[in-house]
């Protein structure tokens, strides 16, 4: 593995943010893998980069930026009814996805169009439209950066959450991901009860969906709703949906009727952190080269030339403003480098 220096990161962030990585290495193969010790021995500090579309660059990376673009897309077991397929972690998602519709194989249809790669997936366990990555993932293959050895982490060892587990926690940048392994359906068990998908699917006027229409109807909304990061820098939604607990939502909806909140168990909601956002008249803003989508205020978008800093302290304008208005912290979804 050849290590090059300085090297622009603009190319490699859905913001279009200018950083260098003073040390940078591709990973393209499985025989790279097994060298890597020999080089994050030299370094204290590593990055792992994938698609970099969760990602804002604030500063330039020290350390050594490791960017895996090892590929392969395998069946690895199967019967009549579900199959497990591999996917090493420089794979894209959505090519993923689109090998799933091809075949079939049913579960990830509702996570259509998401962008970066197949190793991040597990990083915030991806989800959109009801779907969540842990509701296919059957284990996680990762290598151990400072300890040098492969481990093998279940679904349930991957302590996921709402955009989270463990490999965002404890494993933060100590961990590359390498492989994931999912458990697909042959007869479909759709997911389409979420607001929006039901009401494109009825605009369709799709009654029994196949899963490839479940996609094609979740990439209509995803690209009327998200802006196109090819065209305006974005890493989707900014912010996660906060919780907060049924008492506080009943105040607050005495002075709010409309507040949006969703069960999560008898004492806890989520609510919309785009709601919020609008409500603090966020939603359209715009300063300088930074902005708040006007149509998804979960959306930041750097409208061209924005540094990262500035892309953050826009961000924590929103905080505290949504803080003074409702007293609930946003917190932000994006990783912050
Ligand atoms: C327009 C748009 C829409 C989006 N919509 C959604 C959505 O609907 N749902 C959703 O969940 N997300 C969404 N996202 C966010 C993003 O696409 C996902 O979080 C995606 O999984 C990030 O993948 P990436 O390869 O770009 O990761 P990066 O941004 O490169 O990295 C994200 C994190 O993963 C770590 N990482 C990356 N690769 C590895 C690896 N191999 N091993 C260990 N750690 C690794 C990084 O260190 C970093 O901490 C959207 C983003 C955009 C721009």
């Amino acid at each position: 593995m050849q290590i090059s220096r300085n090297i622009s990161l603009q190319p490699y962030n859905t913001f279009g943010i200018e950083a260098l990585a003073e040390n940078f290495a591709v990973i393209e193969t499985i025989e790279d893998i097994a060298t890597i010790s020999k080089l994050t021995k030299q370094y204290q500090q590593w990055h792992l980069l994938g698609g970099g579309s969760n990602i804002l660059f604030t500063d330039n990376l020290s350390g050594l930026t490791l960017y895996n673009q090892v590929k392969g897309i395998f069946i690895v077991q199967e019967d009549e009814t579900t199959v497990l397929i591999k996917a090493f972690a420089g794979e894209k998602w959505n090519d993923l996805v689109q090998f799933c519709l091809q075949h079939n194989f049913a579960g990830v249809e509702n996570l259509s169009l998401i962008p970066g790669s197949v190793g991040a997936a597990p990083i915030q366990n991806i989800g959109a439209y009801g779907v969540e990555l842990k509701d296919v993932l059957e284990y996680v293959e990762a290598y151990h950066l400072d300890k040098h050895e492969t481990e093998i982490f279940s679904n349930k060892a991957c302590r996921f959450g709402y955009r989270d587990s463990i490999f965002k926690q404890q494993y933060k940048n100590r961990l590359l991901i390498v492989a994931i392994t999912l458990r697909l359906n042959k007869i479909p068990k759709l997911v389409i009860g979420y607001g929006s998908l039901q009401q494109q699917l009825e605009k369709m006027g799709i009654v029994k969906p196949t899963i490839q229409q479940v996609a094609e109807a979740v990439n209509i909304i995803r690209t009327n709703k998200l802006p196109d990061p090819a065209k305006i820098g974005n890493a989707g939604s900014f912010f996660k949906n906060p919780t907060i607990s049924k008492f506080r939502l009943h105040v607050l909806s005495e002075q709010y009727a409309d507040i949006p909140g969703f069960a999560l168990d008898e004492m806890n909601f989520k609510i919309s952190a785009a709601w919020l956002i609008e409500q603090a008249g966020w939603k359209g803003k715009r300063e300088g080269n930074v902005g708040c989508n006007p149509l998804q205020p979960l959306v930041i978008v750097n409208y061209g030339g924005a540094t990262g800093k500035e892309i953050y302290n826009f961000s924590e304008a929103i905080i505290q403003s949504v803080k003074q208005k409702f007293g609930i912290e946003l917190e932000r979804e994006v990783n912050i480098w």
